[in-house]
């Protein structure tokens, strides 16, 4: 059964090795242990329903609080200690366009405020609810999760956009196709949920990211239906899946999408390789990517990142082998990890392996061979796992990311980590900062920043060191140049910073375009643009 207060099925447990957690306390010091607040208590929080009586919407206790978070670290700690304070009225489970249409019509009559819902991963309150006079119904679209229509020929797939991950990819590969969309929450998170956040796979590489995958789709609207038609390419004027991707629930609900899919791939391939500094792993990086091979995935770690990766893999014995020789070949404390993916036909495959392995050796770099490349590709979907185990110890983790083009790539990175940390120095708190690169491109890539403090028994405190750290962070992002969401979108946390990247008339124009679909406010207010940045 999916956690309530925590991340994925509560059969499936992580837990840190113990020199892991050692590190951690030698550099955030000895966490207090957390004291979590039962079901009970929680379901015992939730208010009465503003809703009496409506046919088809859930007001029970359990389904409003299974759809009041998801899973930012401010969700989490809301859940963890008993301090949800807004829960959807009800929750409704349309399964059809018709289903849709009637409820959002019903939702413009009554003044209610709907909040679609995939599979609630957000990590940035996308589906968290606002205060507000007018009661609230999240709409949860798993009910429609059918693969609807198959176009082989055209590679083309129509699915319910509730489908979630593994459902998408089961109904894929039993026809011979994947979508190859494959990010870290690929377990809950849905198809709806990818193009309303613009959401990037871990082989994006090579498969891309939604909005290549994205064909075409329907969304029902307040103000009426939005049927885009799939075609390879088009100069038909400004395209209109643009306002779909990234609308993050503000237009309407997405009822189905038609996605571009692949034959599965003849072949596979993970490596490890270990570059003796950052800066040699960069270069080796960028002559990859400008040179256009055709790779799946390139993921660098920092020598922070590295060491603690390391650690988190266990097996300390094997690991320790395995640093002397690569310290021998002179990939010594400074090392830094790249996990590279080959994916596609069986020669193309080969000829890509030895084209990245040579690069790499030019740049001084060591293969330790497929081995380890393939740990990650079995272990990918169970990190997130670890960060229960990291709670229960007492300790906070929360990740962030964007992308900046490669000239300004090591300030960003160094000035969001320095950001982090200097954050709490006041309290005379450290915290444990590490980063890799996960979307490499050719002008640039993403960085993905992942930080723990220890919490210190007091949640509001705990609470406030999170939001410092998050505004330093962020302003960090924007003064160095970055985007202030690669792939996790804008949702509540990131909605302060988005004017600095859009501009006064950029804000104006997305605001305009929100209030053509929806005039009346409904649809999840206070997401991707805050009311009072919309005037
Ligand atoms: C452990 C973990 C790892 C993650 N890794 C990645 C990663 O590798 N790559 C990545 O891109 N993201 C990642 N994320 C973030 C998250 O999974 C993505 O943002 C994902 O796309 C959200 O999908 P969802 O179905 O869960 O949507 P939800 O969280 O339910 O909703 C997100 C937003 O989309 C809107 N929405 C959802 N469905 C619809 C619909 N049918 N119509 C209209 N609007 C809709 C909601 O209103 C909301 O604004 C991760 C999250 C977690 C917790």
């Amino acid at each position: 059964m999916k956690r309530w207060n925590g991340w994925g099925d509560d059969s499936v447990n992580a837990n840190v090795p113990a020199a892991a957690l050692r590190l951690l306390e030698s550099i955030v010091g000895a966490p207090a242990t957390p004291r979590d607040a039962s079901r009970e208590k929680v379901l015992a929080s939730v208010p009465p329903s503003r809703l009496s009586g409506e046919t088809g919407i859930d007001t029970r206790p359990e389904a409003r609080l299974a759809h009041a978070c998801g899973q930012s670290l401010p969700d989490w700690m809301a859940l963890r200690t008993g301090t949800v304070g807004v829960f959807p009225d009800g929750v409704a489970f349309p399964e059809s366009r018709e289903d849709v249409r009637a409820l959002i019509g019903t939702a413009r009559n009554r003044g209610w405020r709907l909040i679609p819902y995939g599979g609630g991963t957000s990590v940035a309150g996308h589906i968290t609810p606002e205060p507000s006079d007018a009661p609230v119904v999240t709409v949860d679209v798993s009910r429609m999760n059918a693969l609807l229509e198959l176009d082989a020929e055209s590679q083309l797939a129509r699915f319910g956009a509730g489908v979630a991950g593994p459902d998408l990819e089961a109904a894929l590969r039993a026809r011979g196709f994947t979508l190859g969309h494959f990010p870290q929450s690929f377990e809950y998170s849905t198809l709806g949920g990818w193009i309303a956040t613009r959401s990037s796979g871990q082989q994006s590489l090579f498969y891309g990211r939604i909005e290549r995958l994205f064909a075409s789709g329907h969304v029902e609207t307040p103000t009426g239906s939005l049927s885009i038609s799939a075609v390879p390419a088009s100069a038909a004027g400004p395209d209109l899946r643009e306002i779909v991707l990234g609308s993050e629930g503000r237009i309407g609900i997405i009822t189905d999408a038609t996605v571009r899919v692949s034959r599965m791939p003849e072949e596979e391939d993970f490596h490890g390789i270990f570059f003796p500094s950052f800066d040699a792993a960069l270069s080796a990086l960028r002559e990859l990517l400008q040179g256009r091979l055709p790779l799946s995935m390139l993921r660098l770690s920092t020598p922070e990142e590295t060491r603690t990766t390391l650690l988190l893999a266990g097996h300390a014995r094997l690991i320790r082998a395995l640093e002397g020789i690569l310290a021998l070949r002179g990939a010594g404390t400074g090392k830094c990890m790249l996990l590279a993916g080959l994916t596609g036909q069986e020669r193309v495959v080969a000829a890509a392996r030895k084209e990245l392995l040579s690069v790499c050796r030019r740049h001084g770099a060591i293969h330790v061979g497929k081995s380890f490349g393939h740990a990650f590709k079995k272990n990918r979907f169970r990190a997130p796992y670890l960060r229960n185990d990291l709670w229960e110890k007492g300790y906070a983790v929360d990740t962030l990311e964007t992308a900046v083009r490669w000239s300004r790539l090591p300030g960003l990175i160094s000035g969001v980590e320095s950001a982090i940390r200097g954050a709490l120095a006041a309290d005379g708190e450290a915290v444990h900062v590490f980063t890799h690169l996960s979307h490499p491109y050719q002008d640039g890539s993403s960085i993905y920043t992942t930080y723990l403090y220890r919490l210190s028994g007091d949640p509001a405190r705990d609470l406030e060191r999170w939001r410092r750290m998050k505004r330093a962070a962020s302003l960090a992002i924007v003064e160095h140049g970055g985007t202030i969401s690669h792939q996790h979108g804008v949702g509540i946390d990131h909605a302060p910073y988005l004017a600095a990247e859009k501009g006064g008339r950029g804000m104006e124009f997305l605001a305009s375009a929100l209030s053509h679909f929806d005039p009346q406010g409904l649809m999840n207010p206070g997401k991707l643009i805050r009311a009072e940045a919309r005037s």
